[in-house]
């Protein structure tokens, strides 16, 4: 099966932990909602920073190891195509906006691109206190090392834990109004307002594609489901015309 672009398409793609998987970096539904062997509630929220930093850096350090040794894989080579194909074209007609904190997608060439549950390799100050996120590989072997911003604040994780606000979602809902063609890939449709986009895609009257090994959640939302694993499917899988 392909998928027909037209010059009249707006491009929105949405991808989850499953692009990544076969970068060999494990999703979060793999293991009944463990992530790489954690509970969510132990290293993901609010909560668990406030109660013990230290486990919520040794979480994030040991995800920024693996990720380095992560290679972008033919997934995430097919949606810079994609975007080159478009977007070269036609001044900017493919978004694409990913849940996923590892930076496979930028490291594989893709520009257009939101985080929108912030980035592994970035920290910020924990106060919110207005200073900008700074760019951070480090892998900490305990909260000693951990820098603290010129207001006094330790530094977290860029990262938007379960219960905060995901980032830049006023220019996602711009693009989603506005796209003709919206391509999930490897999520499970579990986690909002992420899994939302399908249905405000639908009210525009997009076309809606999702690819991934089994059904996501939220199936019944998509004019298309292709069911196999995206470093399979996504090679050779759009067809842009014109
Ligand atoms: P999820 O773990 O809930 O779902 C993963 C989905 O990927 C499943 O539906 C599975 O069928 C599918 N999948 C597995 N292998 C695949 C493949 N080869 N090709 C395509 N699909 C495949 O993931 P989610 O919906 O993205 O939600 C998890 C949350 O946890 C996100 O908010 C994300 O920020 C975070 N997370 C990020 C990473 C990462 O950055 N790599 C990894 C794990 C979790």
């Amino acid at each position: 099966m392909t998928i027909p672009i037209s010059p009249a398409d707006r491009v929105f793609v949405l991808t989850g932990a499953g692009i990544s998987a076969e970068s060999g970096l494990p999703t979060f539904r793999d293991s009944d909602g463990l992530w790489a062997g954690y509970r969510i509630e132990d290293v993901c929220t609010p909560e668990a920073w406030q109660r013990d930093p230290a486990a919520v850096w040794a979480f994030y350090s040991a995800r920024r190891a693996a990720g380095k040794k992560a290679q972008p894989n033919p997934a995430h080579l097919a949606l810079v195509e994609l975007e080159r194909a478009l977007n070269l074209r036609d001044g900017g007609r493919f978004l694409l906006c990913t849940q996923n904190v590892d930076d496979l997608h930028e490291r594989a060439g893709s520009v257009n691109l939101i985080h929108m549950h912030g980035e592994l390799a970035k920290s910020r100050c924990e106060r919110e206190c207005g200073a900008e996120p700074v760019e951070d590989h480090a892998v900490y072997a305990s909260l000693d090392e951990v820098g603290r911003c010129a207001c006094g604040g330790r530094l977290r994780p860029h990262i938007v834990f379960f219960g905060e606000m995901p980032l830049e979602m006023d220019r996602i809902q711009r693009e989603i109004a506005r796209c003709t063609l919206m391509v999930v890939v490897g999520t499970s449709g579990s986690v909002y307002p992420a899994a939302n986009f399908v249905h405000w895609a639908r009210f525009e009257g997009a076309r809606r594609v999702y690819i991934g090994p089994e059904r996501p959640l939220n199936a019944d939302a998509f004019t298309h489901v292709v069911e196999g694993k995206a470093g399979q499917v996504l090679p050779g899988f759009f067809h842009v015309e014109g």
